[in-house]
């Protein structure tokens, strides 16, 4: 089946990867495709919603907020579209009958409507990567079991799964990070980083919270961890290679010395187009790739005493899935407090590591343990949330 006649679903509607989605849809229907919108959502922006629904049709709209439905109503009445609201909304529209189903929420609230889209046995555009980070293996045993394929939306993993022809034959993984915003500044500088510089990426426009993770390079490090889960590998067969320009998503190394790479201009809509498309590929107008006009490419170690987070990531991945869920929680906490202007910038990494060592302590019996059902992720979701808000609220104190 082909983009040209696929239903979908679109969670995280409003957000960068949301409009991107949309982007792609409008363009795949304007040259004769039937792509069937069956369901979509939004955090709190219901105008943004009833934007997306003038554009898209569905049949279903829904808000994260249960006490938002009137206004959603209100907002949707002339559009034909069934409205819903809260936690139990957000997951009918993962259950709904779309073949496809973009995962586009930010962070960890994208797990129950994703994982509902999962037990259906659905193709699942995965671009949330925390909700694939705090549940993985239980996320991956659901897929087995339901016959849902993971698509990975990242750049970095769409890239690789793009050139993953012999997967038995693969030596290691090489996930390319651009260094972001603050890639050739000093921990000092880096130190008084307010939160309008670490939101502007040189090469993306991406929503608040990814683009701070990129900023301290947890993002990579929550990308270590996607690819591990993803592409089965161990963490010490995956590198990160800084590739200031964007052009290079990843790069596969296997057993013969080949080295596959997929290149293109630094535009979500490509990797979006291949995942709407897969196995078959679609026209769709990007940026396109101009190699003369960018002349050179460039590649670097990243520097692990300016941006300890890759570091935290690697050492949650080598421990275990309890420990990664609570790394991916306790990042969410700290990128939130330093976004609303309580912390500085380097406090982000600091309290990720505390709040690790914190539940070393406190919770060594729950983080020791491979989470064995969504309960015990949410209990290790809590346990890192409380860990990282006591520390963020020292720091901010102090
Ligand atoms: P964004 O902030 O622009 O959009 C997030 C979406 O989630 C919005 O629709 C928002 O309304 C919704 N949302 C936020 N909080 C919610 C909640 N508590 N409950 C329900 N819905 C909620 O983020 P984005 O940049 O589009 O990123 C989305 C996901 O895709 C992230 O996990 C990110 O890491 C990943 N991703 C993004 C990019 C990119 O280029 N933007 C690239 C790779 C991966
Ligand atoms: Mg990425």
């Amino acid at each position: 089946m082909s983009a040209a006649n696929r239903s979908v679903s679109i969670l995280g509607v409003t957000g960068s990867i949301g409009r991107s989605t949309i982007d792609v849809i409008e363009q795949v229907r304007a040259r004769g495709g039937d792509v069937r919108v069956e369901a979509v959502t939004a955090g709190r922006n219901v105008a943004a919603l009833a934007d997306a629904c003038r554009r898209l049709r569905p049949r279903f709209a829904a808000v994260a907020d249960a006490g938002q439905l009137d206004e959603a109503r209100t907002a949707l009445a002339e559009l034909n579209v069934e409205v819903g609201a809260g936690p139990s909304a957000l997951e009918e529209a993962g259950a709904r009958p779309a073949d496809w189903v973009m995962s586009a929420i930010v962070g960890a609230a994208g797990l129950a409507p994703t994982m509902a889209a999962v037990r259906r046995g659905a193709l699942i555009a995965i671009a949330n990567k925390e909700c694939l980070i705090c549940a993985g293996p239980l996320m991956l045993k659901a897929a087995a079991d339901s016959g849902a394929k993971l698509l990975p939306v990242d750049s970095e993993h769409n890239a690789i799964f793009q050139v993953l022809t012999h997967p038995a034959r693969v030596e290691r993984l090489t996930l390319t990070a651009s260094g972001g915003p603050f890639r050739t500044w000093t921990r000092e500088a880096m130190a008084a980083a307010r939160p309008d510089q670490a939101v502007a990426h040189p090469n993306w426009s991406m929503g608040a919270k990814i683009s701070v993770d990129s900023a301290t390079l947890m993002n990579k490090g929550l990308e270590l961890i996607e690819a591990s889960y993803l592409f089965d590998t161990p963490e010490e067969r995956i590198g990160v290679l800084i590739h200031p320009q964007s052009i290079v998503h990843s790069l596969v190394h296997y057993a013969d010395g080949s080295v596959l790479a997929q290149l293109s201009a630094p535009d979500m809509r490509t990797p979006i187009a291949h995942a709407l498309a897969w196995p078959d590929r679609v026209a769709v107008s990007t940026n396109r790739l101009d190699l003369a006009a960018i002349s050179s490419l460039s590649f670097e170690e990243p520097n692990l005493e300016r941006f300890p987070a890759l570091g935290l990531a690697r050492t949650a991945l080598k421990a275990g899935p309890a420990r990664v869920a609570a790394l991916s929680a306790a990042n969410e906490i700290a990128v939130e407090a330093f976004l609303s202007g309580q912390i500085g910038f380097l406090d982000i990494s600091q309290i990720v590591e505390e709040a690790m060592a914190t539940l070393e302590g406190t919770e060594a019996g729950l983080i020791a343990k491979t989470p064995s059902s969504f309960d015990e992720v949410a209990a290790v979701d809590r346990a890192a949330r409380g860990a990282a808000r006591r520390i963020a609220g020292r720091l901010a104190a102090a």
